[in-house]
């Protein structure tokens, strides 16, 4: 497996890769969700290409009050995963490689990111938006992979390849979960005892409420469930469409979300509302 600091190395490998690049991009502090997400890179990738794993911590999608420089960097472990789950490349550029100094261009999705953890995290997907063209541009994947953990951010990055008309297949990979259901993320390391316990009490709640039938008792009942767990501050439930609109009916396609505090620690989750018959 290959390890890229400089973008001029990692351009000069891309340019050699006669197959398919499939791009994972990451913050590190690998956990089982990433491993899939590798994993199903590999898969899309088939015996000819490559899959290009990048690891940066990206600055400027951390609000100023946010845990950027908290936030784990555990570089040897990460490369161990990126190994075992079969990456050929690994790119971990320094913050000024990414940002060089007078840094001012950004990319911007200004409708679907006005909503939602946009509201609650101003600022967060242009730099999402930004960094991930930036890698697009160096490492010219013909496929990239997203969790739908991330449900909003999957639908931004796809607005934004539309857009701007990158030449990349997004790949969505299902939510990776702990045994008790909790949805996997580096963030639930910074849980204590009491709040990972009662941590996947918010994906319960989220599959309760979708037995119920209008998105309005679905979005209530939710909210009425996740205000019972200790220490949960609600960010924001919705039940909404693919363009990320409040969902007006069970006839199409919808997608129930929750952003919840418990403690300092903000998790996410979000499962389907399929149409009912
Ligand atoms: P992150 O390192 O948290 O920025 O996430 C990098 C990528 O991994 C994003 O596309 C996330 O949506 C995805 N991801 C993170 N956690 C999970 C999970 N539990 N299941 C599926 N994908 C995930």
């Amino acid at each position: 497996m290959k390890v890229f600091e400089s973008a001029e190395l990692l351009r000069r490998w891309r340019n050699r890769q006669k197959g398919r690049v499939v791009l994972v991009p990451t913050m590190g502090a690998l956990h089982h969700g990433h491993e899939a997400l590798i994993q199903l890179a590999n898969r899309r990738a088939g015996p000819h290409g490559v899959v290009v794993v990048t690891i940066f911590v990206n600055p400027s999608q951390f609000g100023p009050n946010e845990d950027y420089d908290a936030y784990p960097r555990p570089l040897r472990h990460d490369l161990a995963v990126c190994r075992a789950a079969g990456a050929d490349a690994v790119f971990h550029p320094p913050p000024g490689a990414m940002y060089p100094d007078g840094f001012s261009t950004f990319v911007e999705e200004v409708s679907l990111s006005r909503t939602l953890c946009g509201k609650s995290r101003p600022g967060h997907f242009r730099g999402v938006c930004t960094i991930v063209a930036k890698l697009f541009l160096l490492a010219q994947p013909t496929h990239a992979v997203f969790g739908e953990k991330d449900w909003q951010q999957l639908q931004i990055i796809r607005a934004m390849v539309r857009d701007l008309g990158f030449p990349v297949s997004i790949v969505p990979c299902p939510t990776v979960r702990e045994a008790d259901g909790l949805a996997a993320s580096s963030r639930n390391a910074y849980l204590d005892t009491g709040e990972r316990r009662h941590a996947p009490a918010i994906h319960r709640a989220l599959l309760e409420a979708a037995r119920l039938g209008s998105p309005a008792t679905i979005v209530r009942k939710a909210t009425a469930l996740i205000r019972r767990i200790p220490g949960a501050r609600i960010d924001h439930i919705a039940a909404v469409d693919s363009l990320l609109k409040p969902l007006r009916n069970r006839q199409v396609e919808g997608r129930l979300l929750a952003a919840v505090f418990l403690g300092k620690t903000r998790l996410i989750d979000n499962i389907p509302l399929p149409p009912l018959p």
